[in-house]
């Protein structure tokens, strides 16, 4: 079973086996030992607080802003420890919560402007892997979301007259008919999916340790097992030392309880993943898994699939909230995990008797309004981002090269979306137990609606419109 651990007791636990942690950490080259701690008091120009994508992209375009910064990360654990180093690899375009303001005509025009950064940013991050020599096996084939029954296609159509409303064409976002599904990927039943362009599939670990490495050769100083306990005015306190800096900036996302007064902003959901075995070229062809496609389905219990660079599918869906923000920690021996095996399976049952290799799981930061968002004071001299809410790929990317802006105090195209200091950034979550029931009911709605869907029951539109009543 599963153990279910506080946030703190995660952090605090002295030795981890990182090859362990997913499949991810498990195929990375190069040693998963931790660098150095904080070991002594220091100054430093920026502290970043977390080395996953948020931290590591920030420090890299500070130092590309400005060479001359003296940067320092502390990671509570190794970089890439968190859902960076362990997540599903698609370096996606999407942003979650983008439709509240892209639905607000007051702001569509600068939320346009924001997906389109966001379509950019997908292009940015392979460029930048590719100059420093990073080979986070990058691919841009796309995404397809795909649906199965009449309901979904319903949906699905709907979705793409929605983004052609809002200017989107061909070369962004292509509807495909089940021909064309079938010639792209043979994803069982299915009937039409969209195409997106702006995703790429990626291994997340290399990325994460390739991107940390690149900042050592940079000399941004990376402290690893050096939890910050917590962040008072420009002091940050970790067991070996203590940090004077001119700027802080927090990007520890779905990990943040572990400092003191940050449980409720960002609060952890889990989500989970397997990995089969690689595939063997008549199982490819019986697919017709040829390009390296990340696929999903349009259910409301998310679920993603990417094809591996050597040749596995990586796999996740569920995920779940634990009472009082609590870090799971995931067993692969779990059951699960045969549950998320199984819904591979049904894209694809030809695989039937597939053996999978890894299950793993990780926590992504959701903010109380369920949007992302990044923050920065220059009185305070304090930013944060975070709450992508399972998109975090891309949008890390932008929200680092964001924060380098304003860090800077550099006016651009980038600070001026709406996604940066919105009016509610500081809202919280609800005490408990209101946090865990609030979040159980949406999800138990969601799986609700999902299976009546499925089932073809009049009570489908009835769940999907109290979803939407309770949690617009
Ligand atoms: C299983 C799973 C699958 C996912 N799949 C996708 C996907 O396919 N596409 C996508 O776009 N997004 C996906 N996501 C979400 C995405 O991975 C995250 O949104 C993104 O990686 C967040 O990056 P981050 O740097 O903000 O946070 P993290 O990568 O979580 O990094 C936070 C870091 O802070 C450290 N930390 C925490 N507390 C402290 C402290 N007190 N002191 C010092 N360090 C601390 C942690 O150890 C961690 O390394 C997935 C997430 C999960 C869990």
């Amino acid at each position: 079973m599963a153990a279910i651990l506080s946030g703190k007791g995660t952090l605090g636990c002295m030795e981890k086996p990182y090859r362990n942690l997913s499949f991810w950490h498990d195929s990375v080259p190069g040693p998963l030992r931790p660098r150095p701690s904080l070991s002594a008091d220091i100054e430093t120009d920026v502290a970043i607080v977390g080395a996953g994508y948020t931290g590591l992209w920030t420090a890299y375009y500070l130092k590309r802003a400005n060479p001359g910064l003296d940067i320092t990360l502390l990671e509570a654990e190794i970089a890439g420890y968190g859902a960076s180093g362990r997540n599903g690899g698609w370096c996606s375009g999407y942003l979650s919560g983008i439709d509240h303001w892209l639905d607000d005509p007051s702001q569509r025009e600068s939320a346009v402007r924001l997906q389109k950064l966001m379509f950019d940013t997908v292009r940015e991050a392979g460029e930048v892997a590719e100059a420093e020599s990073i080979d986070c096996h990058f691919d841009q084939s796309g995404a397809l979301e795909v649906a199965v029954i009449p309901a979904q296609l319903k949906r699905l159509q709907q979705e793409i007259e929605h983004l052609r409303a809002l200017g989107f064409g061909e070369d962004d976002y292509r509807w495909l008919g089940p021909g064309e599904v079938r010639e792209a990927l043979r994803i069982d039943k299915a009937v039409a999916a969209i195409h997106m362009r702006h995703c790429a599939a990626i291994h997340p670990s290399r990325l994460a340790r390739g991107l940390a490495e690149t900042l050592s050769g940079q000399g941004v100083r990376i402290f690893e097992k050096s939890p910050v306990a917590s962040v008072s005015g420009n002091t940050l306190e970790t067991p070996g030392g203590r940090v004077r800096a001119g700027t802080v900036i927090v990007a520890t996302e779905g990990y943040s309880g572990s400092i003191a007064g940050r449980k409720r902003r960002l609060i952890p959901v889990h989500s989970m993943m397997v990995v089969t075995e690689p595939l063997s070229q008549q199982q490819i062809d019986e697919i017709a898994y040829h390009r390296r496609l990340c696929f999903g389905n349009i259910d409301r219990l998310v679920t993603y699939g990417q094809l591996t660079q050597d040749n596995r599918i990586a796999f996740g869906c569920r995920g779940s909230y634990h009472f009082g923000s609590g870090i799971r920690i995931f067993d692969p021996k779990d059951p699960e995990f045969k549950l998320v095996a199984g819904s591979l399976l049904k894209f694809f049952p030809s695989l039937e008797g597939i053996g999978f290799t890894h299950g793993w799981g990780g926590a992504m930061g959701v903010s109380r309004t369920l949007r992302p968002s990044v923050n920065f004071d220059p009185d305070r001299r304090f930013g944060w981002a975070g709450g992508y809410f399972g998109n975090g790929v891309g949008a890390a990317h932008l929200a680092g090269k964001t924060l380098a802006d304003l860090v800077t105090g550099q006016e651009t195209e980038r600070t001026a979306t709406p996604w940066v200091n919105p009016a509610d950034q500081d809202r919280k979550w609800e005490p408990e137990p209101l946090r865990w029931l609030g979040i159980k009911s949406r999800a138990q709605l969601m799986h609700l609606a999902d299976s009546a869907e499925y089932s073809g029951s009049p009570l489908a539109p009835v769940y999907s419109k109290t979803l939407d009543f309770l949690f617009p």
